[in-house]
């Protein structure tokens, strides 16, 4: 059995500027995104901590990219986390944005016999929803 590939990986999560609209916060939306870990962008988007920079890294992501990582907030991650799907987790569509962020630290992409054999996951993909 492999691990899921998101898990020894973050590169997305240290890559892209993580922005949404404003209501996705949990001082508008209850259970929504904390908005104590969020900075205002626009009048109507909001971005993550730490992402907003020429060096992203989200305030949520804990761990080391390309070595273990997790999503601190993954539960209430905001929905522009959960369309980055990692490549080839269906075992046929590639993502640009996981290879963009995987091939700018020199990571190898994602190819579809990495997620073969993967253990049983209930969040799959780990970065979707
Ligand atoms: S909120 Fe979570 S999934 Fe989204 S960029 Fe931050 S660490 Fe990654
Ligand atoms: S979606 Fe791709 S870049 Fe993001 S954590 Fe998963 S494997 Fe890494």
């Amino acid at each position: 059995m492999t691990a899921n590939p998101c898990l020894t990986c973050g590169a997305c999560c240290a890559h892209y500027r993580v922005s949404f609209y404003w209501a996705e916060a949990d001082d508008a939306t209850p259970g929504g995104v904390p908005a104590s870990l969020t900075e205002q962008l626009t009048p109507f988007r909001r971005v993550m901590k730490g992402t907003n920079c020429p060096t992203p890294h989200c305030t949520a992501l804990e761990g080391r990219v390309g070595e273990a990582v997790s999503c601190s907030i993954y539960a209430r991650r905001p929905q522009v986390c959960r369309e980055i799907m990692p490549s080839y987790w269906d075992g046929v569509t590639p993502s640009d944005k996981c290879d963009n962020a995987r091939a700018t630290r020199g990571m190898a992409l994602l190819r579809p016999e990495d997620w073969h054999d993967r253990e049983p996951d209930p969040d799959v993909p780990p970065l979707a929803a």
